[in-house]
């Protein structure tokens, strides 16, 4: 039998960079992924713990070694160390909070200086909840920038694989690239209703459509 934590049939392997405010969900997202919170190493010297999350493609199994802090980004930017040799990034923020959007463009700004322009994903988190701040329309950095935008819900699994499909996708220069089988994830710690999942795919597809606004730096 295959064994899910096997990771000596990896075809590619690519540095991950999870980044964004303390307490958007960075960490509970990347739970999520079972073999990767069960294989995480602690690596002592950056204060961070590397998550390999597997994803078995029609090209072979591939390995996002994601990097998650202990913390630090509370206190401030992250150190080089984190960043360094970063293939792809995801930028998380909060849609329940406005602050953890408007700091989105700071997080985009260390990425760029230390990897240029790796593909990054944006993602929304927390969209189970009722309370949701940031609404769809507003969220337009990524279309000035190039990067792709999600909505996720780690607590419900809403979205997990979609960034790490695009990013996979960008790095493999193959948009033919699909996963064939999925990771095995955490139970969802809440559902989301079929009707709040419509709802929110036909707001993304709304905003996805408007003219972008000429002056929002
Ligand atoms: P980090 O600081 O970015 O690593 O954030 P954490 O993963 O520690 O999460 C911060 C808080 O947000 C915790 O109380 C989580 O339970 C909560 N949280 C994380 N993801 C979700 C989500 O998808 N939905 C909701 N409602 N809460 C979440
Ligand atoms: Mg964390």
């Amino acid at each position: 039998m295959a064994n899910p934590h096997n990771l000596a049939d990896v075809v590619a392997t690519f540095k991950l960079i999870l980044v964004g405010d303390g307490g958007t969900g960075k960490t509970t997202f990347v739970k999520r992924h079972l073999t990767g919170e069960f294989e995480k190493r602690y690596i002592a010297t950056v204060g961070v713990d590397v998550h390999p999350l597997t994803f078995h493609t029609n090209r072979g199994k591939i390995c996002f070694n994601c990097w998650d802090t202990a913390g630090q980004e509370k206190f401030g930017g992250l150190r080089d160390g984190y960043y360094i040799q970063g293939q792809c990034a995801i930028i998380m923020f909060d849609v329940t909070s406005r602050n953890t959007y408007k700091n989105v463009p700071n997080w985009h700004r260390d990425i760029v200086r230390v990897c240029d322009n790796i593909p990054m994903v944006l993602v929304g988190n927390k969209v189970d909840c009722v309370d949701r701040q940031v609404k769809a329309k507003m969220i337009t950095f990524h279309r000035k920038k190039g990067l792709q935008y999600y909505d996720v819900s780690a607590k419900s699994n809403y979205n997990f694989e979609k960034p790490f499909l695009w990013l996979a996708k960008r790095l493999g220069n193959d948009a033919n690239l699909s996963f064939v089988e999925a990771p095995v994830m955490a139970q969802p710690e809440l559902n989301m209703t079929p009707q709040m999942v419509a709802d929110l795919e036909a707001a993304t597809i709304a905003a996805q459509t408007a003219p972008l606004p000429l002056d929002d730096e």
